[in-house]
């Protein structure tokens, strides 16, 4: 069938908007046809080609739409029921996967980075026959795309659509970086560093699990009343103020430090604001070659951890449906994410808007 899809061809150029062919499903693969597709800050970094994939490919990992159709063995799905898609696709056998962390899983590493499905094949070309990559599994900012059986989350079909997209990615990473890597407790100081969709969500899981206080962090001042109505109790806006000294002397140090923006300064400055014993956690993806100087002397001496924070450390099948249930009974603000819509024809428009840290919360493409 063919499909209209927004690919990067070459890093750091413009995406292209081109018609392919899609094949279809194979066993144990879905053809999902997509509703919503958000537009991530690791969408930026592949373009930027700050994160080396494999190119030509669809770009986007952040979607969810309604099954079409299913390959043979698929038992998970039929067609016509709503999924949220995964950027990760566990192999269930590797050695991380058997630790329960599929989230990291390295039997599939080779597939995710490299644009293929499980079978190491591609499904779908362009006008010349040319053979186009998936973008980890999931070919997001496409209206179409075949994806991995053990790739969709069953969704209530009352569950919005744009707020599902926003399941593949920002939700769990933001809500697992508190409740799984952090795990932070009742009453602990913490900063958020950086307020984009992941960011977000890490300020109000934050806020549920009572930490306080709660600081947010963010280059743009206009952030605040945002970073509020999420649950922060205090807005440092850092491009004015340094936070370290007003974090140090308001609480005496953050017990758990997050940076969700993937910036090597704003890491330095999150692993100045700790308390000892306290916990730094990466959450965004910084580009390759990135490195971050900082004294390791405190360390050992005041028993600090970092911790990386990959997809929140969820296990996808089980913790995606236990967040879209918060989001049915709780007061998680998933709905006040999404503050802009767009057509496909607009995501370099998006792109440049990001650079310019010019989107609050989340942009997401709306398909036909
Ligand atoms: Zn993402
Ligand atoms: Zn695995």
């Amino acid at each position: 069938m063919k499909i209209k899809a927004a690919l990067l061809r070459e890093p750091n150029k413009p995406y292209t908007i081109e018609e392919l062919e899609l094949e279809p499903p194979r066993e144990h693969e879905v053809l999902v046809k997509y509703a919503y597709t958000g537009y991530c800050h690791t969408d930026l970094h592949m373009a930027l080609g700050e994160v080396q994939i494999a190119l030509p490919m669809i770009a986007g990992h952040e979607c969810a739409g309604v099954v079409e159709a299913v390959g043979s063995g698929v038992t998970n799905v039929v067609p016509g029921d709503h999924v949220a898609c995964t950027w990760m696709v566990p192999c269930g056998t590797c050695p991380t996967c058997r630790r329960g962390m599929g989230n990291i899983c390295m039997g599939n590493f080779e597939a995710f980075l490299g644009g293929t499905m499980l079978d190491g094949t591609c499904r779908q070309t362009d006008k010349d026959g040319n053979v186009i990559r998936h973008c980890n599994f999931v070919s997001g900012f496409s209206d179409h795309a075949v994806v991995p059986d053990t790739g969709v989350i069953p969704l209530p079909k009352e569950f919005p659509l744009d707020v599902a997209a926003l399941m593949s990615c920002c939700i769990p990473t933001g809500w697992g970086a508190v409740f799984n890597t952090a795990q932070v407790a009742p009453g602990d100081a913490v900063v958020v560093f950086g307020l984009g969709g992941v960011g977000l969500n890490v300020l109000r899981a934050a806020a549920m699990r009572q930490a306080y206080p709660l600081i947010a962090v963010d280059l743009e001042e206009s952030k605040e009343d945002l970073a509020r109505e999420f649950g922060a109790t205090h807005f440092i806006c850092n491009s004015k103020e340094d936070p370290v000294g007003v974090i140090q002397k308001l609480c005496g140090g953050a017990n758990v430090a997050f940076e969700a923006i993937g910036d090597p300064g704003a890491i330095v400055q999150a692993w100045w604001c700790l308390a000892p014993a306290g916990k730094l956690v990466v959450v965004g993806v910084t580009p390759q070659d990135a490195v971050a100087n900082m004294p390791f002397f405190v360390l050992p001496l005041q028993q600090r951890q970092i911790l990386g924070n990959l997809y929140g450390g969820i296990s996808t099948h089980l913790d995606i449906p236990k967040l879209v249930n918060l989001g049915m009974t709780s007061d998680v603000h998933y709905e006040k994410l999404i503050s802009g819509k767009f057509k496909l024809e607009q995501i370099n428009d998006v792109a440049e808007a990001m650079l310019k840290r010019q989107i609050r919360g989340r942009w997401v493409c709306e398909w036909e």
